[in-house]
């Protein structure tokens, strides 16, 4: 984890603003998201956008100015829902969308900080812009691919949050040992059997000595993020012992 913290008493709100809600219902009922909810740390509510729709047919979408292909989210419904929703005035206001900043380990654990979330969720061709220069305070994006809405991008980082609140994880599943924990991947992972179809686990694994065992850890993170995360070396600084545990792997000259 990058070294932030949330109080462990404090209680998150997390709203969510979509056309399609129910897309988020199975996974809040599921693991750790839903140990987090029942243990009072975490509250998401899933709200429908029509419901602030204010003609009869329940419209929230209408063609766009200039003309062109695709229908785009009205203002009225979603500053009427942000207002509804932002009782307190404290509400932090998340517009999931492709062209917003990526989300990292680092950027779950600060709005892991804060109260209260509303995450709103695009469909079509988005929201109407006065929606993203007014109401939105971060724009969010969980990848360079196109969804056909920001539920499953919501959930995803409800998901990345709801684990790093304090009594998510157990011991076991500790967040502090994940990948990006210490700006590195993880270390591969082995249980039982010691042998199968051929394939030993590492003998240090089996030693009992922990120094050795973090050692190897260590050095295993360090070698994997090098294969296949080099970007992320490079805004490390290495050790000269680490610098020689890639040279002995040959991943660097
Ligand atoms: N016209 C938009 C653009 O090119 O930036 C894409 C709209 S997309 C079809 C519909 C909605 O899906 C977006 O408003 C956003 O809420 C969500 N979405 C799509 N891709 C996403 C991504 N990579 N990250 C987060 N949300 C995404």
């Amino acid at each position: 984890m990058s070294g932030v913290a949330r109080e462990p008493e404090l209680k998150m709100k997390i709203d969510v603003l979509a056309l399609f809600p129910e897309i988020l219902t199975p996974a809040l009922k599921t693991g750790i998201l839903k140990r987090v909810q029942d243990a009072d740390k975490l509250t998401v509510n899933l709200h429908n956008l029509r419901d602030w729709a204010t003609d009869k047919h329940k419209s929230v979408d209408d063609y766009p100015y200039g003309g062109g292909a695709g229908m785009i989210l009205k203002p009225e419904p979603i500053f009427a829902a942000v207002t509804a929703l932002n009782t307190e005035r404290t509400a932090h206001v998340v517009y999931l969308t492709p062209q917003g900043v990526p989300l990292t380990q680092t950027l779950a654990e600060s709005l892991s900080l804060e109260s209260h979330l509303i995450l709103l969720c695009g469909r079509y061709k988005g929201v109407d812009e006065r929606v993203r220069h007014q109401l939105v305070a971060t724009e969010l994006s969980i990848g360079d691919y196109v969804l056909s809405g920001g539920e499953i991008a919501a959930l995803v980082l409800i998901d990345a949050i709801g684990r790093v609140l304090p009594g998510a994880l157990g011991d076991y599943e500790s967040a502090h040992v994940d990948s990006f924990s210490h700006d590195l991947l993880d270390h591969p992972h082995y249980t039982r059997p010691a042998e199968f179809e051929g394939m030993d686990v590492p003998e240090v694994l089996l030693s009992g000595r922990h120094e050795d065992i973090e050692e190897w850890r260590y050095a295993e993170a360090l070698k994997r993020t090098a294969m296949y995360r080099p970007d992320l070396l490079q805004k490390l600084e290495l050790s000269e012992e680490d610098i020689a545990i890639l040279k002995t792997a040959g991943l660097v000259d």
